[in-house]
């Protein structure tokens, strides 16, 4: 990567070097589009991410996958257990992967590890500017965008990419509003150690606060997503790690056998927020800049990797045409790309999640019915585990393992 100057004029800068904007950034620059990656120093969380079989493909073909797979476990089957004790109780329903031709659904993955190998291949192109610091001011003109650093440095470039979360500098700049609810929950996290193999099965136990998922890390060690409401939350997190690990196996029924909890929990509270548009006034969004959901199904990163694929590839076809990466087509082309994509994904994971919460019998009885329908039916079944994978109808290049 080459060193940065006060001034850099690129075709492209991504503010934000969470996997969203590296993934962005590796895609453009792989395909010799001059681009600038605005990055804060990277806080370390120790939440993993289940990425799902398109998103490995796309981290395969942008030749990042090789540096993950060592520290990633692969994710066979999704089991679905109704722990809500209610009086209509779902059937517990299992996913084989086999089931739709695949090895794996996905891969399970510590984000420091997955971090660290997009930043390493990031690394490796002389066209791709990285320049550490913190974007203070963003002016956009009709044929630039112009970002301003806390350092001093100005980008300017045809397109911005704003790749920086859920608080979004990129989204205000660009004058875009969100959609959003918040819910009264939140996910606890942390990883464990097992005395039981998890045979490479993630479980889902719907319980009336929100699901208690396990999903498998490489050997015997698990991640787990606790979504509660926060009175439960902050009891759990007053015990230590001894107590902690007792009622950890309580609530998973002992499926992975004695428990022990690894260091560094963290608690996220749950909201959707979705961008109005993703993209305006040659600046176009990815990952939670543009959309934000609760941890249910694993679909938050991997529509942000569907959206850096995206992105890319549009911008990819822009250059080769000798066109303008920000042009006002452009952005209405990727707005209207990621749109049924983003809101499906979010209304499916909403749904979810509010009939676990409701005590109204009869949405407990349609969400029983609904995975009753889903295990008997093997047509249905075998769609439903198709589109949880990924969008059958839109699969954007890199998920299909073609090279920009
Ligand atoms: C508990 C939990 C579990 C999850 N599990 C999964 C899962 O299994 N599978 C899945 O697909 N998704 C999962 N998700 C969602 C996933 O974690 C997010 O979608 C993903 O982290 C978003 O990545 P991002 O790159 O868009 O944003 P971020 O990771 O938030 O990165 C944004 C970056 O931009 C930087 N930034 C912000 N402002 C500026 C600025 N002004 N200048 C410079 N830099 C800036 C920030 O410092 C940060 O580094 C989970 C989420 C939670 C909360």
């Amino acid at each position: 990567m080459a060193t940065k100057p006060a001034r850099l004029t690129v075709q492209v800068a991504i503010v934000g070097g969470g996997p969203a904007g590296l993934t962005a950034a590796i895609a453009l620059a792989e395909a010799g589009v001059a681009t600038a990656l605005i990055a804060r120093p990277i806080v370390p969380d120790h939440r993993t991410t289940a990425l799902l079989a398109g998103s490995v493909t796309a981290l395969d073909t942008l030749g990042a996958w090789a540096r993950c797979r060592p520290n990633a476990a692969p994710l066979k089957t999704m089991r679905i257990v109704d722990n809500t004790g209610r009086l209509i109780r779902a059937p517990e329903v299992s996913f084989a992967a086999g089931e739709i031709g695949l090895e794996a659904f996905g891969h399970n993955i510590e984000n420091r590890h997955l971090l660290a190998a997009l930043e390493a291949r990031a690394g490796e192109f002389a066209q791709l500017t990285r320049v550490d610091g913190e974007a203070r001011e963003i002016e956009t003109t009709s044929d630039a965008v112009v970002v301003h650093l806390a350092s001093g440095t100005s980008i300017e470039a045809r397109l911005l990419i704003g790749a920086d979360g859920r608080r979004s500098m990129c989204r205000a700049a660009a004058g875009i509003e969100t959609d959003s609810s918040r819910y009264d929950q939140v996910a606890l996290t942390f990883n464990l150690r097992h005395t039981r193999p998890h045979q490479n099965i993630s479980t889902e136990f719907h319980t009336g606060g929100g699901p208690f998922t396990l999903v498998p890390l490489p050997h015997e060690r698990s991640s787990l997503v606790c979504v509660t409401n926060p009175d439960d939350a902050g009891q759990l997190g007053t015990l230590d790690d001894a107590s902690l690990a007792e009622e950890i196996e309580r609530r998973s029924h002992s499926i992975l056998g004695k428990i022990s909890i690894e260091p560094g929990r963290g608690v996220y509270p749950l909201a959707v927020e979705t961008a109005r548009q993703f993209a305006r006034n040659r600046i176009a969004l990815i990952g939670e800049a543009g959309h934000a959901m609760p941890p249910i199904g694993a679909q938050g990163l991997n529509l942000g990797l569907r959206d850096a694929a995206t992105i890319g590839e549009m911008v990819v076809g822009a250059q080769r045409n000798g066109g303008d990466p920000g042009a006002p087509g452009l952005m209405a082309r990727y707005d209207d790309a990621r749109r049924a994509d983003v809101k499906s994904r979010t209304f499916v994971v909403d749904f979810i999640n509010r009939t676990l919460l409701s005590d109204f019998l009869p949405v407990q009885g349609a969400r029983g019915l609904g995975l009753y329908l889903i295990d008997r039916i093997g047509p249905l079944r075998r769609t439903v585990m198709r589109e949880g994978v990924g969008p059958a109808a839109s699969q954007p290049r890199l998920m299909r393992g073609e090279v920009l």
